[in-house]
Formats: structure tokens, C-alpha cells, sequence
């Protein structure tokens, strides 16, 4: 995530909640992309460092544990910048021109001059930060889809150009004996599949087949792997787009909740500004007094309540707006109590930490390490199979 100094409630229902799911269930790696934040602000990086830390408070805050996942801050694991320099090498331009975000951002941030080379390689960059980790899975909106494919392929041309190594058939072939005949003839079936006939299915279905041999070491696996896909070992895994389940979070005039739009909750909200501010909602226009009826759907507090109402109450809010049976203050009063509720122990924790912020720059620290430690792993690797590890 880039740092944009404290979070707010759209943070929280698009990304944040997500990541405190699959912190449990997969090993993640959440990162400050404070390079990244460089890429469009160069001109006035001032307020970076305060943004990281004030992002990292609202993680921790919002449960963010850095005790199921590892987080840090990309500029302090340099092999972020080794690796993003060697992918340079073998990444054509037309490559990174082709990213729709290149010439939308160009479009929406006119006020910038972007004609940089920084910002061009950015998604150059993402694919690093990705590859470093060897990340299986990438959660992301539809919106980076674009992003994780320009990954995929980067990797793919990396394994292909540096993955083989002498003999390479022969060995896999000898680790495909080592199956047995029939899960050999199988992921034979299955290679022969993809690579005649493009089928992605069968790819899936020989990878998950692979994990499945214990009897394989994890070098003959690594090997079967580039295998299947035609290329030779596979040093710098695909990773996969897991979309992250659509929760739109409106704003509080009914528009996508943005800083730039001064529409927000933040996470740190008081619960007195809290209440003003959605009492101050616009509503639909067509109640101008108690008595005319409404529909929810021209009112963004109708959105709230999809995202903070149980059946019951929507069915309540539809029903007493479309024949006038409640005001728009009775009808907001939930809203309030819920967004409330849920951000009274985000403030708390936050305030605690706030307190404490050697706390946060010690778990910081640690998850630098840690990354820092993965990280070297595969620039270890990534020079060795590119010749230049001496
Ligand atoms: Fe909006 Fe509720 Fe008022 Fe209807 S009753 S206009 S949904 S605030």
C-alpha cells in the first residue's frame, strides 16, 4: 500500500479487512511502498515519512498482526531496487507503454510531469516487489489485473532466458520416473496438454498434481515445474491475481471514498465527528420535508446501510423511505451507531500506539529483517542463474 498517511473507512472495507482474513490463512508479506509514492510525488516528498508511519499505526490499529504476517517498508529492503534493475534488462519498453494505468494516470495527474522514467517502469517496479517474495498469490482489485499479468510474463521471459541449466530435459524426465508410471503418464498427459493445446486447466491440474508428490525433493519439483511450461527450472514463480471480494465503501456524499473528493471517515475519527458528519449526509433530494417519500437508491445513505445493515433493518430503511414512515434522521442514526461500534477500538488501539510509537518502529524493524532475509534468498538465486554471482 502506498503511503497516504492515515487511513479511512474505504481503506478499511476494500483492503484492510480482506488482509486481516488472509493473514490467517496464507504467510503474507504487507509492505509501505514508499518508493512507489516517489513515482508520482517526487516534487514534494515531504510528507512521505510522516504518511508511513501514520499508515502503519492505522494497521496495526485495525488488527493488522505482525505476529501471522511480516510488514515493512520497501526502501528498506534494497534488493527491491537490485531486482527491479536486473528485470529492466530483460523487460521491452513497449511492455510497460501498454499498461492502461500508464496513460490513464497520465491523463487523470495532468498537473504532474510524468514523462519520467520512474514512473514508466512503475509497473516494473510491482513486479519486483512481487518476484522478491515469490509470492504465490497477489491480492488485488480487478483495476491490477493488468499489473499482475505484466509479472507473469516477466517472469516467464526471466525463466525462460536464465532457467535452464545442462541437461535439463534429462533430469526432468529422470524426476518424472521417480512418480511412478502412472502419475508420470498422467502429468505427461497433462504437460503435452498445455503445451499443444494452450490448456490452461491442464496446467492448473499438473501443478496441484506436482505439490502433491512427497516423494519428490523440492529441487526435482522446482525442475517439473519449468517443466510443464516448456521453460527450464523455475527460479522466479508466476504469481496469481486472488481478487479481493468487491466491498465498495461510498463516501459520504455518495461517490467512491477519497481523500482528493474530502469525503471520508477516517479510522481515527471522533465518534462526535463522526455523527455530525453523517448526519450532515445529503440525502435523496426528493425529501424535502417529513412527508414526501424517497427511494434509497438515489441516497448514498442507502449505501451505508448495505454495507452496516443486517435484512431486518434494510428492509426497514427500504420500506419507511418509500412511504415516508421514518425521517432521515432515524433512518442515519443506525448508520451512525454501527460506524461508530466499529471504529471505537480502531481509535483506541490507535491512540495506544500513538503513545507508543517505539513500538511500532521495533515491529517495523523486524519485519524488515524478515523480509530482508526472503529477499536475499532469491537475489541469491536470481544472480546465480544470470551468471553474476561472484
Ligand atoms: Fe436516504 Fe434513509 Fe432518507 Fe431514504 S430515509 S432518503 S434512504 S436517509
Amino acid at each position: 500500500m502506498r503511503p497516504t498517511g492515515r487511513l479511512h473507512l474505504g481503506h478499511y472495507h476494500g483492503v484492510l479487512k480482506n488482509w486481516l482474513t488472509l493473514q490467517h490463512e496464507y504467510e503474507c508479506f504487507f509492505f509501505v511502498a514508499d518508493w512507489h509514492a516517489l513515482t508520482t510525488h517526487y516534487e514534494d516528498p515531504a510528507s512521505i515519512e510522516e504518511n508511513v508511519w501514520e499508515m502503519v499505526i492505522d494497521w496495526l490499529a485495525a488488527g493488522v498482526n505482525p505476529g501471522s504476517a511480516t510488514l515493512f517498508i520497501q526502501s528498506k529492503v534494497p534488493e527491491h531496487a537490485e531486482l527491479n534493475l536486473l528485470l529492466s534488462m530483460i523487460t521491452p519498453l513497449s511492455w510497460l507503454e501498454r499498461v492502461p494505468s500508464y496513460k490513464d494516470q497520465q491523463e487523470k495527474l495532468r498537473e504532474r510531469d510524468l514523462s519520467t522514467h520512474g514512473f514508466l517502469g512503475y509497473p516494473l517496479l510491482q513486479s519486483a516487489d512481487i518476484l522478491l517474495y515469490r509470492a504465490g498469490l497477489v491480492p488485488v482489485g480487478a483495476d491490477q489485473e493488468a499489473h499482475i499479468e505484466i509479472t507473469r510474463e516477466i517472469a516467464r521471459r526471466f525463466n525462460h532466458l536464465y532457467g535452464r541449466e545442462p541437461g535439463f530435459e534429462d533430469n526432468a524426465e529422470a524426476a518424472i520416473r521417480k512418480m511412478g508410471k502412472k502419475t508420470g503418464t498422467l502429468y505427461r498427459n497433462l504437460r503435452r496438454a498445455y503445451l499443444e493445446k494452450g490448456d490452461d486447466e491442464a496446467l492448473e491440474t499438473a501443478r496441484a498434481l506436482l505439490k502433491e508428490q512427497s516423494n519428490i525433493t523440492l529441487g526435482d519439483q522446482e525442475r517439473l515445474f519449468g517443466y510443464l511450461e516448456g521453460t527450464g527450472k523455475v527460479i522466479l514463480p508466476e504469481p496469481q491475481a486472488l481478487l479481493a471480494p468487491q466491498a465498495r465503501m461510498p463516501g459520504l456524499d455518495g461517490q467512491k471514498m477519497s481523500k482528493s473528493y474530502g469525503n471520508t471517515i477516517t479510522l481515527r475519527e471522533e465518534p462526535d465527528d463522526i455523527t455530525s458528519k453523517i448526519r450532515k449526509m445529503p440525502t435523496d433530494p426528493a425529501r424535502q420535508r417529513r412527508n414526501d417519500p424517497g427511494e434509497p437508491e438515489k441516497c448514498p445513505v442507502w449505501q451505508l446501510h448495505k454495507v452496516y445493515s443486517d435484512e431486518e433493518r434494510q428492509n426497514w430503511v427500504q420500506e419507511g423511505c418509500r412511504n415516508a414512515g421514518i425521517g432521515c434522521l432515524d433512518c442515519k442514526k443506525p448508520v451512525i451507531d454501527a460506524c461508530q461500534a466499529e471504529l471505537e477500538p480502531i481509535r483506541m488501539e490507535a491512540m495506544e500506539l500513538e503513545r507508543n510509537q517505539d513500538v511500532v518502529k521495533n515491529i517495523i524493524a523486524e519485519g524488515c529483517e524478515q523480509a530482508r532475509d526472503e529477499a536475499q534468498d532469491t537475489l541469491r538465486d536470481v544472480r546465480d542463474a544470470i551468471g553474476i554471482d561472484y
